[in-house]
Order: C-alpha cells, then sequence, then structure tokens
C-alpha cells in the first residue's frame, strides 16, 4: 500500500547491455520459452531469457514492436508518440537510463501544470483550489483504499465544489482512463504516484524498439492458441505451429477475452476472473500541428482544463518544443470518439481549440491524426485498471499456470500497472519465473 516504496529502487538494474550476443538464439525450431507479444513486457522477457543462454520464439502478431508504447515518425515528421509518452517513474525502472545509454536525448518533464478555465488561463488561487480539489479526492479515495475497503472510487469522492467535475475527471479518465465509478479504490491506490516523469525526444516507442533491436521478432506472427495438454506447448499461430517448454503470455488481456487468443484447455476460474475484471479503458490523442506558437504555449506544457459536461480534455502543447500538440481525451469521452471515428474528434478538437484559445487559433491547425486504442485490433483499449471489488485480481497474473504458463504486461504489475515501466518490470519478472520452470 506505500505508493512510494519503489521510487528508490531502480539505478542498479540499468547495467544490462542494451545489444547483446544473442541474436541468433530466436531461431530454434523448438524453444525453450515462447513469448507471445512484442510490446515491453516480451521484449524485456525476451532480453532476460536470451541473457541466459535458453532458446526463445517472440511472436508479435502485428508488423512492428512496442505494443502499445510506439513512434510514429512519418504522421507528422516528427517524433510522435502514438501510445505512451511520458517516462512515468523513471526511478522505478531502468528505462530512462537505457535511452540515455543508447545516447538518446531522454530529458525530465516539466513538473508545473497550467489550468485555463473557459479560454483564460486561471489565476493562481483557481489553480490552487483545482488543485487542492483534486488532492482532496485522491486523499478521499486513498484513505478507502488503505483501509482495504475494494469499492468504486467514484462513491467514496465527497462533493469538490465547484472543481468537482474537473478534479474528477483528472483522478478518473485522465489518470486511468476510466470514470472514477469504474475505478477500484484499493487498485487506485496500489498505484505508483507519478511525482516525476522523463520524456524521450526521439519519442518513447523509439526507446522500446531500440530495446528489442538485439532480438529475432517475428513479426507478423499472431499466436491463436496455446495448448498446454501435452508434455511440450504447442502455440498455434497463422504461421504455423511452434513447441517449446514454457510460454509467457505478454498480451493485453482485452486480446484473451476478445478469444483472439485462446488458452486449451482451458485456464483456471481465477485467472478467468482477473481477465474479466482487470479491464482496459479508454485513453486517445488527438494529434495536431499548430504552427507558430499563436497561444503562446511553453514546450512540453501540461495543461488542464476547468470541465464542463463533455468539455473534457487535456492538452499537452508543444511537444519536444515543436508544433506537434496532443489534445488527450480519455474514458467515455475517448470510448465516444472511437465509436464515431476520425472526424468526429477532429470536430471535437476544434471545438476545444475555438473554446480554449479561439476562432483565429483553431484556424491555424495544420495536419490532425487521432488514434483509436479501443479498436486497435491487438491492444482494444488503452491500459487496465482493475473495476470496483477486483484489485486483488491483478495477482492472478502474477501466479504460475500449469507449471508452464506465465503472463506479463502491464495488468501484471500491482504498483505500476497501466505503464510501460510496470509492462517492463513485468516482463522481467516473468522471466525469472520461467528460468525457475527451466532450472
Ligand atoms: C494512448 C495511450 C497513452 C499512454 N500513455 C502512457 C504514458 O504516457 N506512459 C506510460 O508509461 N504508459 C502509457 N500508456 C500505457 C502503456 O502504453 C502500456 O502500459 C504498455 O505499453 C503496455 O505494454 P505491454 O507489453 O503490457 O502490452 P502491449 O504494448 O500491448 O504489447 C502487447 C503486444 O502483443 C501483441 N499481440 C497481441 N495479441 C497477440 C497475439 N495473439 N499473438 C502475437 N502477438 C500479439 C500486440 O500486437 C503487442 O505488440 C499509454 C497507453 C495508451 C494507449
Amino acid at each position: 500500500m506505500n505508493r512510494r516504496k519503489l521510487l528508490t529502487r531502480g539505478a542498479a538494474l540499468a547495467a544490462v547491455p542494451l545489444a547483446g550476443p544473442y541474436a541468433a538464439l530466436g531461431e530454434a525450431a523448438e524453444s525453450d520459452v515462447i513469448i507471445i507479444g512484442a510490446g515491453a513486457a516480451g521484449i524485456a522477457a525476451a532480453r532476460k531469457v536470451a541473457e541466459s543462454g535458453h532458446s526463445y520464439a517472440l511472436l508479435e502478431a502485428s508488423s512492428r514492436v512496442g505494443g502499445r508504447a510506439y513512434t510514429d515518425n512519418s504522421i507528422f515528421g516528427v517524433p510522435f508518440d502514438v501510445g505512451a509518452h511520458w517516462i512515468h517513474t523513471p526511478n522505478a525502472h531502468p528505462l530512462s537510463a537505457f535511452g540515455r545509454a543508447a545516447g538518446l536525448d531522454i530529458y525530465r518533464a516539466p513538473d508545473t501544470g497550467r489550468l485555463i478555465a473557459d479560454g483564460v488561463t486561471a489565476s493562481e488561487a483557481e489553480a490552487a483550489e483545482f488543485f487542492a480539489a483534486t488532492r482532496r479526492g485522491e486523499r478521499a479515495i486513498v484513505a478507502i483504499g488503505e483501509a482495504g475497503r475494494d469499492v468504486a472510487a467514484g462513491r467514496v469522492v465527497p462533493d469538490l465544489g465547484p472543481w468537482d467535475e474537473s478534479a474528477r475527471f483528472a483522478l478518473g479518465p485522465f489518470s486511468c482512463a476510466k470514470a472514477l465509478d469504474e475505478v477500484s479504490t484499493v487498485d487506485f491506490t496500489q498505484s505508483e504516484e507519478k511525482e516525476m516523469d522523463d520524456f524521450c525526444r526521439q519519442g518513447f516507442g523509439t526507446l522500446v524498439a531500440l530495446l528489442a533491436a538485439p532480438l529475432t521478432v517475428r513479426l507478423d506472427t499472431a499466436a491463436h492458441t496455446v495448448d498446454l495438454s501435452r508434455r511440450r506447448i504447442s502455440v498455434a499461430t497463422n504461421r504455423g505451429t511452434l513447441g517449446g517448454r514454457v510460454v509467457i503470455v505478454a498480451v493485453p488481456p482485452s486480446v484473451m477475452t476478445a478469444g483472439r487468443l485462446r488458452i486449451l484447455p482451458g485456464l483456471p476460474q481465477r485467472c478467468r476472473t482477473a481477465l474479466e475484471t482487470i479491464t482496459l479503458g479508454a485513453y486517445d490523442h488527438i494529434a495536431f500541428d499548430l504552427p507558430g506558437n499563436p497561444a503562446g504555449l511553453k514546450a512540453d506544457e501540461l495543461i488542464y482544463f476547468k470541465v464542463t459536461g463533455p468539455r473534457a480534455y487535456g492538452l499537452l502543447a508543444r511537444i519536444g518544443g515543436g508544433s506537434l500538440h496532443s489534445l488527450e481525451v480519455a474514458g467515455p469521452m475517448a470510448r465516444d470518439l472511437a465509436e464515431a471515428g476520425e472526424d468526429a474528434a477532429r470536430t471535437f478538437l476544434m471545438e476545444a481549440l475555438t473554446h480554449e484559445f479561439g476562432a483565429r487559433t483553431a484556424a491555424r491547425v495544420g495536419r490532425v491524426h487521432a488514434t483509436n486504442w479501443v479498436r486497435e485490433p491487438w491492444a482494444l483499449g488503452a491500459f487496465s485498471c482493475a473495476l470496483p471489488g477486483y484489485a486483488h485480481m491483478r495477482r492472478a497474473f502474477m501466479e504460475v499456470v500449469s507449471e508452464r504458463l506465465i503472463f506479463a504486461g502491464e495488468h501484471a504489475h500491482e504498483t505500476l500497472w497501466g505503464s510501460v515501466g510496470g509492462a517492463w518490470l513485468s516482463g522481467e519478472r516473468a522471466a525469472r519465473q520461467a528460468l525457475g520452470l527451466l532450472g
């Protein structure tokens, strides 16, 4: 329950080399460890298995690595993080250190946020009221969570006055990708406070992809069944069947509940409950080019807005100091926009910019690109947060199933869920468990 306990760990892990002598090992037809999913968790697991000298097969359904941590350079001509962008809690895992060692430009994110209310930068007093209301809401949730009462966070937050809607948005959709009524008080409480963040100028996805560079990844290889019923595990894919001794399943729970990856002869009830209750919320970027900085925003500035009804969003301004910005939509609003499609996202963006900065600023918007993670076939959501009453089910993702199957992924980390760092550490943990089983 100590939300700060992990913050001092991690620096020692940074010594692991970026490139290793193990690139060829993944070619074995039968592998010691089959790893399904080459997101941060699968990459971390494969690196650890490879370092140990065991053979592995790393399978990836899509044609690229990184999963929900992916940088695109073509849409805007500059690095655009389609998924994760903030390197949260950099002291808890080695990702920033890896980035620096690889020569990437890793820098500390500004630790202040600006508040805009109906087109005007809020006064210091108003901003203080908003941040105090948010802290009050957070303290109310944490008090109940620390007492072990796992209920809907939305139920325990008191009326937060004029900033009620804004604070609820910051605590729910913006932090957990879900409305507070769908957030477990205990899961919220266990999550590490994101007191400090780094950015990678070349993109967080670039950093994650670099960590996969020494590995052999079988791209465009979607696993559809894992059969545990015989002595050797067999994994059936669109490109044939592979055999192995241990399997690490590093795909989002949503992919499994949608039936896109099935475990035979079936998972224990406990795992099935975990898959159904540690669910992914919605969070998207409506990214846009706004040249000339007409609104006078600072580089990498995070802007909160006073929320009124459907007008709920945040803005990450001038990413990396350039003209790329991202309107952040989350929770039910992100889900609605995802259903409605890219044109609706563009209209939403223009209305938001007109309301907050005026029509002249909105008119200067260039290219727009909206992500749609709930429709991304191998993600089907943004990141996990336990439903009320089910935070304890995350533990099921850390237990070995049938002595041969191990889960990894952001959903399989108790304090850093919803983050790349959590996914990375879960992958390393899964690899340690796999190596233990292999003896
Ligand atoms: C919009 C958005 C913003 C975010 N912002 C941040 C942030 O700022 N900071 C942060 O730390 N985190 C952020 N996150 C969360 C972070 O991206 C995830 O927690 C993390 O990337 C998850 O890693 P993972 O390895 O668990 O899963 P994934 O990255 O989803 O990797 C799973 C991989 O498995 C593959 N796969 C799925 N099914 C199969 C199959 N059947 N066979 C083979 N392969 C399969 C997928 O294609 C994917 O590559 C954000 C997420 C989103 C969507």
